[in-house]
């Protein structure tokens, strides 16, 4: 673990510095999924602080206690949120990436309000329209993404997308970053193990790595 992690933070930078970026522009999120809390604190141990879950359940378990003892984590959710998690999903995320339909935005709005809390909101784009995945489709992006500024304001700070697996995601890349560009938004999340350096080619600000950092889940989602 520990060597993976400085591995990563290398290749981001190598992967930057490729295409003139500045590798301080690119958040590397770790994915600690279905790994445990020791491997976290492992992570942090190595100045790791931005951690990214997606089951809400999941992530409260593991993450309450080490937030207590290191208030300085960052946690990304992105996994898809029901209606009835969202309440929990406020009050631990520092980041929601994964604001994808409509009907998210009433129950959002409310668990703002009630908590005080007020996460960064990403929206994901379904941007290969994979009927299995979650995500807005990229015909609908333009007028959700229009709603939720409307609604949200500028806790409305970037975008999200998976690309369908064994295709090149160049393309899928360059498709989800022009949606930030479109309305100015500074946060482009994407990029997994896989494709993280070609993600920052195309321009991510965010890349989310898990087994790379971690090792291989149980299950693969
Ligand atoms: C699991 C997951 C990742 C990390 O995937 P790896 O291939 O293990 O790096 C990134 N993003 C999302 C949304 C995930 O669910």
């Amino acid at each position: 673990m520990h060597h993976n992690l400085q591995i990563i933070t290398q290749r981001i930078e190598q992967a930057a510095l490729r295409c003139d970026r500045d590798p301080k522009d690119i958040q590397l999120v770790a994915v600690s999924k279905f790994h445990p809390a020791t491997a976290v604190q492992a992570a942090l141990d190595q100045q790791q602080f931005v951690f990214g879950e997606n089951r809400i359940q999941e992530a409260k378990e593991k993450f309450i206690p080490l937030i207590e003892q290191t208030p300085n984590i960052r946690l990304h959710i992105i996994g898809p949120i029901q209606t009835n998690k969202i309440i929990d999903a406020v009050k631990i995320a520092n980041v929601i990436e994964t604001v994808d339909r409509e009907a998210l935005l009433s129950p959002l709005e409310k668990a703002i309000d009630k908590t005080g809390r007020s996460p960064k909101l990403f929206i994901q784009i379904n941007i290969g329209e994979e009927p299995q995945k979650a995500g807005i489709l990229p015909a609908e992006a333009n007028d959700f993404i229009e709603l939720c500024l409307k609604r949200f304001g500028s806790k409305v700070q970037g975008v999200m997308a998976i690309p369908p697996v064994n295709q090149n995601p160049t393309p899928y890349f360059q498709r989800l970053a022009s949606f930030a560009h479109a309305y100015q938004l500074p946060e482009i999340s994407m990029g997994m193990s896989a494709d993280f350096e070609e993600a920052i080619a195309c321009g991510a600000t965010l890349v989310r790595v898990g087994s790379a950092i971690f090792g291989n889940r149980p299950v693969k989602i």
